[in-house]
């Protein structure tokens, strides 16, 4: 494709990878249309809206390692350097930073905390390692965290804002044309089939359906769960994870004296409402390291699917004409830049995509 021209480009949803792909290539002067069955461009918590929204936003690299492979770690360190990019484009930025993550275990856990350290020990070469820190520094960096036995600082990873993020990413692209209330049926090369049969004609098209790129691809959604807690002058600064035999738990601060504690992992693609045992364990997990926790607010309790390939790995499709993104699953945050700057490097896009970051 002749980077020199400016081409139509259709996108099947407003999602993370949407919202990210629509922003940068309407920056590099194509004509972009976006299609999506969401009302409008705003979240609305009712586990029906993109999982982007219901994201933590941690990025997590090393972390990942835990569940997911090198691969994933390796596109996750180049995000980051990309997110920093696109941050520093936006006119509202969200809160974003790479001050590192802490890893938690109560004295009982150390044994599983060994096993999952373990895995993080596979991180790709000249990549930052997990290092042991004592109570006394842990009480230095997060004062608000009292009761862990055990604790080790991921350097350099870090966490954006996703609600604050996917409404400047949108906000701060006013060339594209947003169709909302317009699920795209199908995804053809060069055509968006919409809902009414109707075809719409564009030189490229991207299907970053998430889980609604069914029955085109094999993805399913896996369910995650959520606790947003006012808790006004908590202090946090970093994401926080707790190891623990039965729970991956974590809390993210959040502007706005919110703390995000997170996130069940279930197979099932049931969007209803949060379950008792996902709260309450989630909120007990989160007050044995955070005592002061006791006295927050349950602001919001909120549930999403994660669109998840057979081998939970992501994937680019790539045939003339038309695009396919798809497998974030739990680290879309982490990885979306580098595959949305790989995806855009498939179709001869790039270079424009790279000026436009590195202008
Ligand atoms: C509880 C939870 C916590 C998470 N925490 C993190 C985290 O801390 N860090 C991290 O990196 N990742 C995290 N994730 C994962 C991340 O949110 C996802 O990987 C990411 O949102 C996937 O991006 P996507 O654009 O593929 O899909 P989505 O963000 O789901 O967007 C898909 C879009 O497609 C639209 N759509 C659906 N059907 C159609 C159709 N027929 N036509 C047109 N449009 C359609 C949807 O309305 C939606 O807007 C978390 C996810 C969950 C659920």
């Amino acid at each position: 494709m002749n980077r020199d021209k400016s081409i139509r480009i259709g996108v099947a949803g407003a999602g993370l990878l949407g919202r990210l792909l629509a922003w940068q290539l309407a920056r590099a002067g194509h004509g972009v249309e976006v299609f999506d069955p969401a009302l409008d461009e705003k979240p609305s918590f009712d586990g029906r809206q993109a999982a982007g929204f219901t994201a933590a936003g941690m990025l997590s690299p090393l972390a990942e390692l835990d569940t997911s492979s090198p691969e994933v770690a390796t596109l996750g360190w180049r995000s980051i350097a990309l997110w920093r990019d696109v941050v520093s484009r936006l006119q509202s930025p969200p809160r974003f930073s790479t001050d590192g993550s802490l890893l938690l275990a109560h004295r009982s856990d150390l044994g599983s905390a060994q096993r999952v350290l373990a895995r993080l020990a596979g991180a790709p070469a000249d990549t930052p390692r997990a290092e042991p820190i004592t109570l006394a520094r842990l009480a230095e960096l997060e004062p608000a965290l009292q009761g862990a036995a055990h604790a080790w600082l991921l350097p350099q990873e870090g966490q954006i804002d996703p609600v604050a993020a996917l409404l400047a990413l949108h906000a701060e692209a006013p060339a594209v044309r947003w169709h909302w209330n317009q699920p795209v049926r199908g995804v053809e090369p060069g055509a968006l089939v919409l809902d009414d049969g109707s075809r719409q004609r564009f030189d490229l098209v991207f299907d970053v359906r998430g889980t609604g790129s069914r029955p085109d691809l094999p993805v399913r959604g896996v369910r995650g769960e959520t606790v947003w807690l006012h808790a006004p002058g908590h202090g946090l600064a970093r994401p926080v994870r707790l190891l623990h035999p039965r729970h991956r738990v974590y809390l993210v601060p959040r502007p706005g004296d919110v703390v995000l504690v997170g996130a069940s992992e279930i197979e099932s693609e049931d969007r209803s409402p949060v379950s008792l045992r996902s709260a309450v364990e989630l909120m007990a997990a989160a007050h044995s390291v955070m005592p002061a926790l006791a006295e927050a607010r349950i602001q919001r309790l909120d549930v999403n699917l994660r669109p998840a390939l057979p081998d939970n790995e992501p994937h680019i499709e790539s045939v003339a004409g038309r695009v396919r993104i798809n497998g974030l699953f739990r680290h879309g945050w982490l990885i979306a830049p580098a595959l949305v700057e790989d995806a855009l490097r498939e179709c001869g896009l790039a270079p424009q995509a790279r000026e436009l970051i590195h202008e």
